[in-house]
């Protein structure tokens, strides 16, 4: 059986007292090894719910654990190192004079070694096919090329988890892509977990399974496949299904026959 690493239980949240409830009554597992995609419409709780695993917001009722412990003021700092997070802006993600700073910039403050960060510094960029850019002034890339870099240095410091919230928002179709291949490609080869939080379907494709939000609560947890079978539903909380996937559901009702007699 698979391992839980992230758990909501019972997870309420507000922003502010009397303030309506942003987060209804949250219970949901995430799994060693496991890629999740956490979809809604904008203003569904998505970006609440990221904050939340991270200790930047504390739940007021109900409990979140991570890897079996508590996500509370004491013990979010060891929290924190298992957690990697990626968010929409890689501008605002940079430190580094370098491509190579920046990825060391996280190790740096965690006392990595340096031999150990040369290391893991060429592993990461390599992963994320980005080794050419090793002395790249970061504001000189790409929106897809930076967004690879934050993912190296979430990756340099080792997560058990990587969570991408909106990474993708700022890049066009082909970007996204390549993004979403490579994550997907390295957490099945570090045994990493993955979670993506969107607003667009197109990105859920590779998830094992979706979380669906509603105004602060589940609407569905399924997978892809099931999800993108709902698209009358969907469109009525806000989602659009990508128009490749209508075509494939489409094409399945269609009575294909091959024939290897002449067509005459
Ligand atoms: P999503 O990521 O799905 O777009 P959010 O988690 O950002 O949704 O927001 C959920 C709800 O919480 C929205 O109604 C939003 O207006 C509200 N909200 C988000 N951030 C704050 C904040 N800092 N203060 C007060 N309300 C907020």
């Amino acid at each position: 059986m698979r391992k839980a690493l992230i758990e909501f239980r019972n997870v309420s949240f507000r922003y502010e007292e009397n303030s309506p409830w942003v987060l209804k009554n949250l219970s949901f597992t995430i799994y060693e090894n496991e890629f999740v995609a956490i979809i809604g419409h904008n203003g569904s709780g998505k970006s609440t719910i990221a904050k939340l695993v991270n200790g930047l917001l504390f739940p007021q009722q109900g409990e979140i654990l991570i890897n079996g412990i508590t996500v509370n003021e004491e013990t979010i700092w060891a929290i924190r190192r298992e957690i990697g997070m990626v968010f929409q802006n890689p501008d605002n993600q940079f430190v580094g004079a370098t491509v190579q700073d920046d990825v060391a910039f996280g190790m740096e403050n965690r006392g990595i070694p340096r031999e150990e960060m040369i290391k893991r510094i060429e592993e990461t960029l390599q992963a994320v096919r980005m080794s050419d850019y090793r002395l790249t002034e970061p504001h000189r890339l790409s929106g897809g090329q930076k967004q690879r870099i934050a993912i190296a240095s979430v990756l340099a410091i080792s997560p058990k988890v990587l969570i991408l919230d909106e990474a993708t928002a700022m890049l066009d179709p082909k970007g996204r892509k390549e993004i979403m291949d490579t994550v997907s490609e390295l957490s099945e080869q570090r045994g990493l977990s993955l979670i993506t939080i969107t607003h667009d379907l197109a990105e859920v494709v590779q998830a094992e399974r979706v979380i669906v939000m509603n105004q602060g609560e589940i609407w569905a947890e399924a997978t892809p496949r099931e999800i993108f079978s709902k698209r009358k539903e969907l469109r009525e909380i806000g989602l659009d299904v990508p128009f490749v996937a209508i075509l494939a559901e489409e094409l399945k009702q269609v009575d294909v026959k091959l024939t290897k007699e002449p067509l005459n």
